[in-house]
């Protein structure tokens, strides 16, 4: 069994108090928790201070983006050197609302995926369906093209520490959940592709779920056999309630 991984995904809430607020918080909350792997995504003004906040905590940092270049005139961006120096373990590349709104493409996704592993970040690649491709019937077939278009040739020696987070466009800050069985199948197709891509090596590979994560949900999901840990958003700004899903109970 894998190593469950919880992240939470701040997304442009918090700024630096707001952010101290909530570390000192779920510092209390989570514990020393050893079995589940907790991470979180501050905006970029705030990682560095959170990392001298998490420090001696089971608590993770993790970039919500960064750019692939390793320098350059390209105002407003962070390469991935940039935020490892700040503090980050892990980087978040293609969430499907910067694919929606800032034109992210599989091709920067990939791009994107060798700059964090050059940098020494272990990427979570973010793959998800829209709600028409599902009614379409074409879920798994655009999760395969956005797994080929972000992987390409890559080998698992260089890939030892991906994580990918299916998450349904559709269920991202809707309140919809995909049901633990349908999470599940797209995960096993990831699995799946996973292995003719890479080899049974990539069985370490963690393949966590995103979309209207929560209390309520987290246990039955963490139930299913392919499920290997959560992307939360809105939920991990109550460190209660991200607490709870930390502290899952499989069901
Ligand atoms: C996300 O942003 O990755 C996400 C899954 O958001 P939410 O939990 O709010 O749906």
């Amino acid at each position: 069994m894998l190593r469950p991984l919880i992240a939470g995904n701040w997304k442009m809430h918090t700024d630096i108090n707001h952010g101290a607020k909530l570390v000192e918080k779920l510092r209390e909350l989570v514990g020393a928790s050893e079995d589940v792997e907790v991470l979180i995504a501050p905006p970029t003004t705030s990682i560095h201070h959170l990392h001298f906040l998490v420090a001696g905590s089971p608590i993770k940092l993790a970039a919500q983006n960064i750019h692939w270049e390793t320098e350059g005139a390209y105002t407003g961006e962070i390469t991935a050197e940039m935020a490892h120096a700040a503090g980050c373990e892990y980087v978040i590349i293609g969430h499907s609302e910067r694919r929606a709104y800032f034109g992210e493409t599989d091709e920067w996704v990939h791009k994107k995926l060798i700059a964090a592993v050059r940098g020494g970040l272990k990427p979570i690649v973010c793959l998800g369906e829209s709600l028409e491709e599902r009614e379409a019937g074409k879920a798994l077939e655009v999760i395969a093209t956005q797994l080929k278009g972000a992987l390409k040739t890559l080998a698992m020696g260089v890939l030892k520490d991906l994580v990918i987070a299916y998450e349904p466009v559709w269920a991202i800050g809707t309140g919809k959940t995909a049901s633990p069985d349908e999470a599940e199948e797209v995960h096993a197709a990831i699995r799946e592709q996973l292995y003719d891509m890479l080899g049974t090596e990539a069985k370490v590979v963690r393949i966590i779920y995103g979309g209207s994560v929560k209390a309520a949900n987290i246990d039955e999901l963490m139930g299913k056999p392919n499920i290997d840990g959560a992307l939360v958003g809105g939920a991990s700004l109550k460190p209660e309630d991200f607490a709870r899903i930390v502290n899952f109970e499989k069901s």
